[in-house]
């Protein structure tokens, strides 16, 4: 299949700019299993990789331009001079690929150019980080083109600081770590405050189980500023605590660090989520690690409450795939991503599958809801060179 798919895009390459590309490359969205909103406290994760990717043909050049063209957006080939690349400076889709390409040459690596023709399945507006899968294609490219020697999280790494400084979007490292680290099969187990890493076997096909993504389609218009409000109270909460970033509370001290926050209810409510969660990564790698994979249901369910309840991020919306499932005989189901809408993840035996999506679909059209968008998601490899 992903050949099929190189071949198209190949072609599609070759009509624009009149030449083969050098390459195609391939890199995925992702969703998270556990541990959200951990990423900007220093604290863990554990993504792994859709089978949804973004795929680009890519050519190098010499000159001191950038051409680019995606299958997936009206319009004609966009042509951008490196040295006229400037933070902020552009508010379309290009901003994404331009800014991996300025990132790159701000570290020091000598890009001087290139043809980027690219399409991507990866759902976008999802949660399921179809912007970060459209740099790390990019960012690999580059890479394998110019001999830059990086290694995945050191992409990654270039890829936030691109969407950060570039894009203007204050997004923490797993989304581009995830698509550029993944490997199928397998969750990442991510300590984001010095990127180590360690594969941890998630085979749910295996087993009898499925996963299942359910995009709500919807996206509460207040998402950004709240995600703001949220970074600003965690960072607010570890000042409070004189800690660097919340990471550094110890599940054990929990209690004692709620008791000292005194009467700084929101702050309180934010601090004992991300604790909380962080423990909750932990005994799903552990749970996973001893082989007892349907005992992470109930702890997905918990995380969701908390989530709902402490960080206070979930919509109607989400509540309902979550409640819906679980009714009807669902493992685990949680939101997933930066909430107020995106997707929500429902762990299942594999013949409830059916039954479940039947519900939930139901649930929505009884509620007056948008059609849910549900798919199975299988761990999938990371970005990697297709042809
Ligand atoms: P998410 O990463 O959760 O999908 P974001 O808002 O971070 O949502 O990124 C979505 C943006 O990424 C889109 O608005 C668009 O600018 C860009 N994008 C995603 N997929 C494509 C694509 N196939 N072609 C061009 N741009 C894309
Ligand atoms: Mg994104």
């Amino acid at each position: 299949m992903s050949e099929a798919v190189a071949q198209t895009v190949a072609s599609r390459f070759s009509e624009l700019y009149g030449a083969e590309p050098d390459g195609v490359w391939a890199a995925p969205g992702r969703v998270n299993l556990i541990g959200e909103h951990t990423d900007y406290n220093d604290g863990f994760v554990m993504p792994f990789a859709l089978p949804h990717q973004a795929v680009a043909a890519v050519s190098r050049r010499a000159d001191g331009v950038l051409r680019l063209h995606s299958a997936d957006v009206e319009g004609g080939v966009s042509e951008l001079r490196l040295d006229d690349l400037a933070p902020e400076s552009d508010k379309g889709w290009t901003a994404y690929p331009a800014g991996v390409v300025w990132a790159l040459r701000e570290a020091g690596h000598a890009v001087t150019g290139a043809d980027v023709h690219l399409a991507s399945t990866v759902p976008s507006g999802a949660g399921l980080s179809s912007s970060a899968a459209l740099e790390i294609v990019v960012a690999l490219a580059l890479n394998d083109l110019f001999s830059l020697g990086l290694r995945g999280w050191q992409l990654a790494r270039l890829c936030q600081r691109a969407e950060n400084v570039y894009v203007g979007a204050p997004v923490g490292i797993m989304d581009q770590t995830a698509s550029a680290c993944c490997e199928a099969g397998h969750a990442l187990f991510l300590d984001t405050r010095d990127l180590s890493q360690k594969q941890i076997p998630f085979d749910l096909a295996a087993e009898g189980m499925r996963l299942l993504v359910v995009d709500t389609q919807v996206k509460h218009a207040h998402s950004e500023g709240e995600y703001g409000k949220r970074r600003a109270g965690c960072e607010k909460g570890a000042a409070l605590l004189g800690v660097d970033a919340l990471r550094d509370i110890p599940y054990a001290g929990l209690d004692e660090a709620l008791a000292r926050l005194g009467d700084e209810e929101e702050v309180r409510r934010l601090v004992r989520h991300v604790v909380t969660e962080d423990e909750r990564v932990e005994r799903v790698v552990s749970l996973l690690e001893s082989g007892q994979t349907r005992a992470i249901g109930p702890v997905l369910v918990e995380g969701h409450a908390s989530l709902r309840d402490d960080f206070r991020i979930s919509c109607p919306e989400l509540d309902l795939v979550v409640d819906t499932a679980l009714t009807a005989g669902a493992l685990g189901a949680r939101m997933t991503g930066g909430g107020f809408g995106g997707s929500a993840i429902v762990l299942a035996e594999e013949a409830d599958v059916d039954a479940i999506t039947k519900a939930i679909t139901e649930a929505f059209a009884t509620a007056n809801f948008p059609t849910p968008r549900v798919f199975e998601a299988t761990p999938s490899p990371g970005a990697h060179r297709l042809t």
